[in-house]
């Protein structure tokens, strides 16, 4: 853990400040909304955003570093409010390293009509590989949100948490965050679909077979 380690954990923490950025620059959240993970796999330890920070003004050293328990190993700050969410889900899925949470529009619209959000991209059924579920409205934050949560998503890859926002998990921060923006994407262009007539999703042993790609060329870690 102390030398190489130390240094991989290092970079992670810089490249979580980077992504917090990107995720304001991109607008799928406002300045200190939503939060970010990220496991290294070599050691289990996680890199997440600090609770109520403006990610404008974020650097590496304010990223804080976890167990995968959620006790502070390094950092000046506190950790997320929904640490123990994040960390449920890396617990539990060995495929995922990386939980993203936004505020991006479309998406968060869907979870106010309770409507799960079907596949109608390639792009989105590649990078999330099936319909998102919608989970019902609780305040986020607690141990049962992060089990309401987990259990509601299954081994989707997104999800849309009532009357909040929308969740990605992905293998890395890249492809969590070309996730997201494939989730935002789909919601905003069945959005202006329905409005020109009935959008027709794809099938579903397509959706299957997109994603079965995305898994094989992008997935590892
Ligand atoms: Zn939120």
């Amino acid at each position: 853990m102390m030398g190489k380690g130390s240094m991989r954990l290092g970079e992670l923490r810089a490249e979580v400040a980077r992504y917090a950025k990107k995720m304001v620059a991109s607008e799928l959240v406002r300045a200190a909304q939503g939060n970010l993970s990220v496991r290294d796999p070599e050691t289990g330890l996680i890199c997440i955003t600090p609770s109520g920070m403006d990610y404008d003004l974020v650097t590496a050293e304010d990223i804080v570093v976890i167990d995968e328990q959620g006790e502070v190993v390094e950092g000046a700050h506190r950790p997320s409010v929904e640490t123990p969410l994040h960390t449920l889900l890396l617990r539990r899925r060995s495929d995922i390293h990386c939980v993203m949470h936004t505020h991006s529009l479309y998406a968060t619209a869907f979870g106010v009509v309770y409507e799960p959000l079907p596949m109608v991209l390639a792009e989105s059924a590649l990078c999330l590989g099936g319909t998102i579920p919608i989970a019902p409205y609780q305040m986020s934050g607690t141990p049962e949100f992060a089990e309401l949560i987990a259990e509601t998503m299954g081994d989707a890859n997104a999800i849309i948490w009532g009357n909040h926002g929308a969740m990605v998990v992905g293998p890395s921060l890249g492809a969590t965050f070309s996730a997201a923006h494939a989730l935002e994407d789909g919601a905003q262009v069945y959005t202006l679909a329905r409005q020109l007539g009935t959008p027709v999703p794809l099938p579903p042993d397509e959706v299957t077979k997109l994603h079965a790609f995305w898994r094989e060329h992008y997935a590892r870690s």
